[in-house]
């Protein structure tokens, strides 16, 4: 009764507030709102070979399938629940993209076959500051909801690449052609492997991973992303 009290209190100080909107969560809520739980906008390129996010790739490198889950938009819920994810420390709106992740991708024929996921690899300078890698955060929710294995060990970050935005999509990519690593090779070899990201935006260094990756024998390789944009 004491404790019961006493959370009542704790939550009337600090109450929970949605990952998406920033209005305070019901009790029943978790980490967002049921409004923009309904609302999130889905893309549906997940059953779709030849969607708009896939062709940055085509002729690039030959990926089985590419999606983003969500549109992203200018102070959209989206982007407010990968900025609580990449800069306010707030996992749960990882792990809660994730699960959303998980459950789209598991309906989908393209993506069920999965049998590794491999988050986007953070510079380890990178990732001590943030704490951790929000790619590896989403992995961790999709596999709340598709059980397969998550490997942080296989693709390494070798190089911490200098800030890109001022650079064209080929010095990205020039940027970036030496900036992976892969270990153990052979564990991969006949696997189809989920390359999982926060947002897609130039492709650069998804197209860096899928390269490495792909010279593994008979490996198969997708990505998927939370978001792109709109
Ligand atoms: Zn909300």
């Amino acid at each position: 009764m004491r404790l019961a009290l006493l959370e009542n209190m704790i939550s009337l100080l600090y109450p929970e507030v949605c990952a998406a909107c920033g209005n305070v969560l019901f009790r029943q809520e978790n980490t967002i709102c049921t409004k923009c739980h309904y609302l999130l906008p889905k893309t549906g390129y997940e059953n779709q070979v030849d969607n708009p996010l896939a062709q940055i790739f085509f002729g690039r490198v030959a990926f089985h399938a590419v999606t983003a889950c969500f549109f992203f938009s200018k102070k959209g819920k989206i982007q407010h629940l990968v900025h609580e994810l990449k800069y306010k420390k707030n996992r749960e709106a990882g792990y809660f993209l994730g699960r959303e992740m998980g459950k789209i991708l598991v309906e989908s024929p393209l993506f069920n076959d999965v049998d590794f996921a491999i988050p986007t690899p953070l510079h380890p300078k990178r990732q001590h500051q943030r704490g951790y890698n929000q790619s590896e955060i989403l992995a961790q929710g999709i596999n709340q909801v598709m059980h397969r294995k998550i490997s942080t060990t296989h693709l390494l970050r070798a190089v911490n690449t200098a800030t890109q935005t001022k650079k064209s999509r080929e010095e990205r990519y020039e940027n970036m052609k030496n900036t992976f690593v892969l270990k153990n090779a052979t564990e991969l070899e006949g696997k189809h492997v989920l390359l999982v990201d926060d947002v897609i935006t130039t492709g650069a260094t998804l197209e860096a991973c899928g390269k490495i990756l792909l010279e593994v024998p008979n490996i198969k390789v997708s990505v998927a992303a939370a978001a792109c944009a709109g």
